[in-house]
């Protein structure tokens, strides 16, 4: 994203929002096998939420967007992804406020910021079996300027690996042992929606 693009931003949203209205079911099968089976319905619940308000979110300066973004994920989703997503979102546009043009570079670092913030909101390391562990390594691959269906595929492979992970943080983790074996819907979720966005950006962004 160069200068910011109304319609891209708008597009993005709907693309995530498509993106977990598909695998809302998937998600919630995730979340019953290691949680309380509703992931898929609280993110579902967050992106039509920020979809209903899309026009008037995306007309908003880059930072204050993606702030207003969070804040409508914090008072949505409900669960413990809700403010994690949420902080994200949040952190993301305030290490981006007052910049008119944003680039790759920028980008990366504000990312690195914001997902280093979420790690703090979620007292959470890498290897603790959360939406973490694809938030690290997305955040990673853009610092090292990875093409965009290469960070897709990072996202996807990274959400894989939390399945021979134990849980320490969120439900999941009461069950001990016994979440090996799961990939974690949060890392799952994340990785759906990186991977829309980077689709979305692949066939959508200006040259
Ligand atoms: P809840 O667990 O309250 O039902 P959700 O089902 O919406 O909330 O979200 C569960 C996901 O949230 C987990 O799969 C995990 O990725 C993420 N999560 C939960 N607790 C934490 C935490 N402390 N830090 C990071 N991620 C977390
Ligand atoms: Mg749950």
């Amino acid at each position: 994203m160069a200068r910011h693009d109304t319609a891209l931003l708008s597009g993005l949203i709907e693309t995530c929002r498509d993106a977990i209205a598909l695998h809302a079911e998937t998600l919630c099968d995730l979340d019953r096998a290691i949680g309380d089976g509703d992931h898929g319905t609280n993110l579902r619940r967050g992106c039509e939420a920020v979809h209903a308000q899309r026009v008037a979110v995306a007309a908003l300066p880059l930072a204050q967007a993606l702030e207003r973004i969070g804040t409508l994920l914090v008072m949505s989703v409900g669960g413990a992804s809700g403010p994690l997503y949420g902080t994200l979102l949040i952190e993301l546009g305030r290490a981006l406020a007052g910049r008119d043009t944003v680039s790759p570079e920028d980008l990366a670092v504000a990312l690195r910021h914001a997902v280093a913030a979420v790690a703090r909101r979620g007292r959470t390391s890498a290897g603790d079996k959360t939406l973490l562990d694809v938030l690290y390594p997305v955040a990673a691959a853009l610092s090292r300027q990875a093409t965009l269906p290469a960070i897709s595929r990072r996202a996807r492979i990274s959400a894989g690996r939390t399945a021979a992970m134990q849980a320490r943080r969120g439900r999941a983790a009461f069950l001990g042992e016994r979440s090996i074996g799961h990939v974690d819907p949060g890392a799952s979720s994340c990785a759906l929606m990186t991977a829309a966005i980077c689709r979305y950006l692949q066939e959508h962004r200006p040259q």
